[in-house]
Parts: structure tokens; C-alpha cells; sequence
């Protein structure tokens, strides 16, 4: 996949790639056993310049984006990321996912402050949306947020799930709705009620609950249950307009960033593939020989799709980079579930028995991919060429 990137990408990219193979992928399990945050490939990422990829040029970051003329190098990276962890990949997409908007929906004062910490002192960043408003049947309380109009601000209060680095970040985004709880991606009512609000996490009005994150993969996301309890936010840091992330669809440049992390899984599925049957002398046969065929095939239309997305958005043709995205992160969807399905039945069960990195990645992708229903994206697609109304954003039915 190098011939899709050019010498100066390939430099950065290939950084990343080091990093990955010499020091993240040998903590991931470590982690992941835990399910501690990864710190240390956060002061590494930190350490080699590589902690503000999406925080523009002039304050001192790599400047790469969806509406900057590279978003591809962002999403290489992260798919370097994501080959040696998925975990980390989420805790790192969160992060840069948040410099994206910042870039594109703060103001002047709000990025000198913001873009600083994050350059100069390591800062982490992550986005936090989701308030399930449908409960499960062991849930006992009902999950989500209020945000009132206050003084000078807001204050929140409530509760918010699935939030990504919960205790080891400093700031997070959070997409609330002043129409009643929900955030963003589960909000009913106007479009105008979804704001943005920048949350300083050491406020003392803020606490994790780490009981509620127990899950059979991406545990090293830490994406706890966090409580406010009547958490203000000052008028300065409020960020954007009313209902601006839904209708200029910010959401919509993330969409492709998961499918790049998708990618990353599958192919470190294959490359462990791969060496694992040579290893093993099994290259004769010719089920293993579809496999690999197919892993690979796989791996390398995934890479297809994404420059496609990418080029879309370098080239400013935003509309159809959002309608293409959609089908790309299907697609990626796809591809990848099958990639680690033709690894293991390539691979036997050895390769699912602890310490393998593909028992971690089967686990891992298993819950990421839910992250979006990909039912929903089908029929948001269909719904596309039919002509009809769709969400771009969440896939809502
Ligand atoms: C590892 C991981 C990390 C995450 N990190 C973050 C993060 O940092 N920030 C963040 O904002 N979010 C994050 N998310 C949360 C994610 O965005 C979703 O909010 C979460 O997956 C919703 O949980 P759920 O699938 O259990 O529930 P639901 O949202 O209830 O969805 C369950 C299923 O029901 C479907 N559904 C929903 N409504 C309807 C309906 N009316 N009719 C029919 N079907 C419906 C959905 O499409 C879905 O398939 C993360 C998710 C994962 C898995």
C-alpha cells in the first residue's frame, strides 16, 4: 500500500509503524488484561511529535484532516495504531476525532488555549456522545444528561456511557442536548438542541464508574459510565453554534476513521496469518491458499476504498465524501469481519489460545464494529439511492 501515499506521508506513517511494532504492539496484551488505559504509548506518541495530528499547521501540529488536503496520512496512522491495538486505536481516534472539530467549529481564543495544551504539554482529548435511552434488561436507572441554561453557561448533569478514555483524559467534547438526555447520536427532538461543550475532566463534579466497563474486547479503552453531578460549563467553552454538528455533519468525517481502524485489525490478522502458515509449512494446501488469497485481496480493497474516501475530501468534494464514506465503512466492515474469519479457520485454534494477538483483535473487533449498526448503514445507503430521507450521521432508523 505504499505506492498510495508519497515519500513525505510515507515518512510519517512509517514513524508510526515503528512505534507500533517496537513498543505498542508488546504492551497491548498487558493492557488489555487489565483494562488499563495506555499511558505509555500515549508519552510515546507525545515524545516523537506525533500526539496533534489534526491540530492545524500554524499552532504547531501536523495539520492533517478531512477538510485540510490530507486526511489519508491520518487514517494510515491510525490504522498503524490499530494493527498492533484496537484499544489504543479508539483512545488515539477519540483524540484526534476531537482536534478535527476543534479545527473546524472553535474560535480563534478557544484554539490558541486548546491547541497549546495539546502540543505543548500532551494534553488528551476524546468526544463523548453516547446516552442509550433504551434500557437493558439488567439496567437499573435510566442513563443520559440535562443541560441547563445557566449564568454565564451551562450545567450538566447525569450520566454518559461508552466514554472513551474516561479516566486518563483531560478534556473531553461533549455532545449534549438541551432538549433532554441523549447526547447526540441517541437525541430525538430539534437539531438546534445538540450543542458542543468542552469538559475540563479534573472538575471534582465529574467521577467514573469503572463497574460499568466490562466488556469481551476494546477493555483498554476504559469507555467507563461518568457521572456529572451539576458540572458547569462556562460560556467559553461552548464550541460552534447550536446544532452545528448535525448540520454541517461532523459526524461524517469520523465515519471513515473507524473503517481505518477496522483495516488496521484485519490486517495485522492477515500479516500473523501469513506468517504463522508459513511457519507452519500449511502454504500447500489449497483452502489455506484461498485464504490467504482472499485475506489479502481483502486487505488491499480496504486501502482502495479508504484513499477513495480520502481523495473525495482532498479534493473538496464534501457531499459526495460523506455519501461515500458510508459505504466505505460497510464495506470495511465486511472485509475485515471476513479477514479474521479466514484467519482463524486458516490458522486453527492455536491461534485463538492466549497470548496470540488474534484472540485480542477477534475479541476487539467483535464490539468495535457495533459501534454503528451495519444494518442501518445498508439501509441508509439504500435509502440514499432511493431518494429518501437518511440519517448521515447515526444511521437512525
Ligand atoms: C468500544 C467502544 C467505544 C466507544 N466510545 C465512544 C466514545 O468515545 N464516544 C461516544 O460518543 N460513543 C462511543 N461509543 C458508543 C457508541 O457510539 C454507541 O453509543 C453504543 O455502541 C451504543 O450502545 P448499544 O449498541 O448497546 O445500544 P443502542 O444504541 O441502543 O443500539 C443497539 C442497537 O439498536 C439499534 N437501534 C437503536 N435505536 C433503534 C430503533 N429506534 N429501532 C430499531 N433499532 C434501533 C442500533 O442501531 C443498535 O444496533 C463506543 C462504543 C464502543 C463499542
Amino acid at each position: 500500500m505504499q505506492a498510495l501515499l508519497d515519500a513525505a506521508q510515507r515518512d510519517v506513517v512509517a514513524r508510526v509503524a515503528d512505534l507500533a511494532t517496537s513498543r505498542f504492539a508488546p504492551r497491548a496484551a498487558g493492557y488489555d488484561e487489565s483494562a488499563t488505559f495506555p499511558a505509555e504509548d500515549f508519552d510515546d506518541l507525545f515524545a516523537a511529535g506525533l500526539h496533534a495530528p489534526a491540530v492545524p499547521v500554524q499552532y504547531g501540529g501536523l495539520g492533517y484532516g478531512p477538510y485540510t488536503d490530507d486526511v489519508f496520512t491520518l487514517w494510515m496512522m491510525t490504522k498503524e495504531i490499530a494493527k498492533a491495538d484496537l484499544s489504543l486505536a479508539r483512545c488515539w481516534e477519540g483524540h484526534s476525532n476531537s482536534q478535527v472539530m476543534l479545527a473546524g467549529m472553535a474560535d480563534d481564543d478557544q484554539k490558541a488555549r486548546w491547541f497549546e495544551g495539546i502540543v505543548e504539554r500532551g494534553d488528551k482529548w476524546v468526544a463523548w456522545s453516547g446516552e442509550p435511552q433504551a434500557r437493558t434488561p439488567e439496567q437499573k436507572g435510566r442513563l443520559g444528561t440535562i443541560v441547563e441554561p445557566v449564568d454565564g453557561g451551562y450545567v450538566v448533569s447525569g450520566t454518559k456511557v461508552f466514554a472513551t478514555s474516561a479516566p486518563a483524559a483531560d478534556w473531553a467534547l461533549l455532545l449534549v442536548n438541551t432538549a433532554g438526555p441523549g447526547g447526540a447520536r441517541h437525541a430525538e427532538g430539534p437539531v438546534e438542541s445538540i450543542l458542543a461543550l468542552a469538559c475540563q475532566l479534573s472538575d471534582p463534579s465529574i467521577s467514573f464508574d469503572a463497574s460499568w466497563w466490562n466488556p469481551i474486547g476494546m477493555r483498554a479503552t476504559v469507555s467507563y459510565l461518568v457521572n456529572f453531578d451539576g458540572t458547569r460549563i462556562p460560556r467559553e467553552q461552548v464550541i460552534g453554534y447550536p446544532g452545528q454538528y448535525l448540520k454541517e455533519g461532523w459526524q461524517t468525517c469520523f465515519i471513515p476513521h473507524y473503517a481505518a481502524s477496522f483495516l488496521g485489525a484485519a490486517e495485522g490478522a492477515y500479516e500473523y496469518a501469513l506468517d504463522y502458515l508459513k511457519t507452519q509449512n500449511k502454504g500447500a494446501d489449497p483452502y489455506v491458499q484461498h485464504r490467504v488469497a482472499r485475506m489479502a485481496l481483502n486487505v488491499e480493497t480496504a486501502h482502495l476504498w479508504l484513499r477513495r474516501v480520502a481523495t473525495l475530501w482532498e479534493s473538496g468534494e464534501h457531499d459526495e465524501a460523506q455519501r461515500i464514506g458510508a459505504r466505505a465503512r460497510y464495506v470495511i466492515e465486511m472485509l475485515a469481519m471476513q479477514v479474521l474469519d479466514d484467519c482463524i479457520r486458516a490458522c486453527g485454534a492455536r491461534c485463538l489460545n492466549r497470548p496470540s494477538p488474534v484472540e485480542r483483535l477477534y475479541r476487539d473487533l467483535s464490539i468495535y464494529v457495533r459501534h454503528d449498526n451495519a444494518d442501518q448503514i445498508l439501509a441508509t445507503i439504500g435509502k440514499q439511492l432511493l431518494g429518501q430521507p437518511h440519517d448521515p450521521s447515526f444511521f437512525k432508523p
